[in-house]
């Protein structure tokens, strides 16, 4: 096993890691931006390396200045977290031919799944299904493209190969709209990804995001945890998780996951990915792949009784799978609250000093946060600063618990989404389950007015 790992990330999710590497008694190194010096992981790792000022492009995303720290520290490997370079092909290149481990999938796996088209490409061509669309980049021809959305049928959705966040996406209801969204999306996704390439697909109108989780090793094995319903959604972004998917039968969550297991075996994946799709009258639509640790992976760590993380860990040191598919069973239901230091209603970023703290607890109750009394939370990175996640006997059980949780759940001095949370976990549609991924978006403009 490794002696010692950089954590390449912060807030809750570099807590997390920390905490799995000491309960497998591997040292950690935090490195760190100068903003961050007082994160709960960065006091508790066993050595701590500052990588630079604030802003994220001069620390968390600085490749040079992360190798560095693993260079002058002995580290043996690189966890990358979420976000910031988890993604980033070149960054697990260079971890790679620095001599280091980059606990993630290869590099080529890297590349392959980040370009949305040659994905979803991967993703036919091992019987997975996908949405009706271009099945590969739109031309520059406004006759051929048009033709190709008529006959798909409006409404359409032009994404960028390159996007990701919930950015560079525009759908379009007629004919005459078309021909200017695609410039609009292409000139957008040139600036914002450095690719301009778009491509095109049915734009479903009422569908649930059900995503399938898998870890694989370096032995050919692969296994699906089972799904996770990230429908509540605000601007493409997940709001509230559960798992398992309200109303999905075992016959199609083996049937999905199994495809799922197997593309990563033909695909020669190794570590924990995630496969999106959209759900709409019951048929699977492939939308994307993540090749890292998600926010949500707790909801499934609680149904399966897996640790994702140390999984992750295990496999990246050349060890093979603990567990063989019959060994996943499902235990109950899990929900994830994902809270943001932001106004309820307004939604802009709410940065400050944490003036009161009181987190929930009790049965089944895990908190994932890096926030303590007097915190300070600093403007420079997304707001998310933590999670709450409910586990529960069953889906009822799993909702009484969150309710509860959140009504004990103190943050005073910034303002969070809590109120909204509070809402959600009492709105009749959502506990009746399966609402889709526009219902939050409706219930929030139907509440402003
Ligand atoms: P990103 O990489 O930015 O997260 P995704 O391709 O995963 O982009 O899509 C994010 C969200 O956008 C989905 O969860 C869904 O809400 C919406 N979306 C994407 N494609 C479609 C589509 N074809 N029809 C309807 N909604 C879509």
């Amino acid at each position: 096993m490794f002696e010692k790992i950089v954590i390449a990330n912060r807030g809750e999710i570099g807590l997390r890691i920390l905490r799995c590497c000491s309960e497998m008694g591997i040292k950690t190194i935090a490195v760190h931006s100068s903003a961050d010096r007082d994160l709960i992981h960065v006091r508790l790792a066993d050595e701590s390396v500052c990588i630079g000022p604030p802003q994220s492009t001069e620390s968390y995303l600085n490749i040079p200045a992360i190798i560095s720290a693993a260079e002058v520290t002995d580290a043996v490997a690189i966890h990358p977290g979420y976000g910031f370079l988890a993604e980033n092909a070149d960054f697990a290149d260079r971890v790679e031919q620095s001599g280091f481990v980059f606990i993630g999938p290869r590099p080529e796996t890297i590349r392959l799944m980040g370009d949305k088209i040659s994905a979803i490409e991967t993703m036919i061509k091992y019987g997975i299904p996908t949405i009706p669309g271009s099945d590969g980049p739109l031309s520059d021809d406004p006759g051929k493209n048009l033709e190709l959305a008529r006959r798909i049928g409006f409404p359409v959705i032009i994404k960028a190969a390159g996007g990701g966040g919930g950015r560079g996406m525009r759908v379009v209801y007629s004919d005459a709209a078309l021909g200017n969204a695609i410039a609009m999306t292409r000139a957008e996704a040139e600036s914002a990804f450095g690719d301009g390439t778009v491509y095109l697909e049915k734009f479903l109108e009422n569908p649930r995001h059900i995503e399938f989780q898998v870890l694989a090793d370096h032995h050919g094995n692969a296994i699906h945890l089972c799904e996770r319903d990230c429908s509540m959604q605000r601007r493409h972004q997940k709001v509230v998780e559960e798992a398992p998917a309200p109303g999905i039968s075992d016959e199609a969550r083996h049937r999905i996951g199994e495809l799922c297991a197997k593309a990563c075996r033909e695909i020669g994946y190794r570590g924990a990915g995630t496969f999106e799709f959209l759900y709409q009258d019951g048929e699977f639509y492939f939308i994307e792949m993540n090749t890292r640790l998600q926010v949500e992976h707790p909801i499934t760590e609680n149904i399966t009784g897996v640790d994702i993380v140390k999984e992750q860990i295990r496999i990246a040191a050349g060890e093979p799978l603990s567990y063989k598919q019959e060994d996943i069973k499902i235990n109950g239901h899990s929900i994830e609250c994902r809270i943001n230091a932001e106004d309820p209603v307004n939604f802009t970023p709410s940065p400050g000093q944490i003036t009161q703290y009181h987190a929930p607890g009790g049965p089944g109750i895990r908190v994932d946060s890096h926030i303590y009394n007097g915190y300070k939370v600093p403007p420079y990175y997304d707001s998310m600063i933590g999670k709450i996640i409910a586990h529960g006997e069953d889906r009822q059980s799993a909702l009484a618990r969150m309710r509860t949780a959140l009504s004990e759940l103190v943050i005073e001095g910034i303002a969070t989404n809590v109120p909204l949370h509070r809402d959600i976990i009492v709105d009749a549609a959502f506990q009746a389950g399966g609402t889709n991924i526009h219902y939050l978006e409706k219930k929030l403009a139907d509440a402003g007015g």
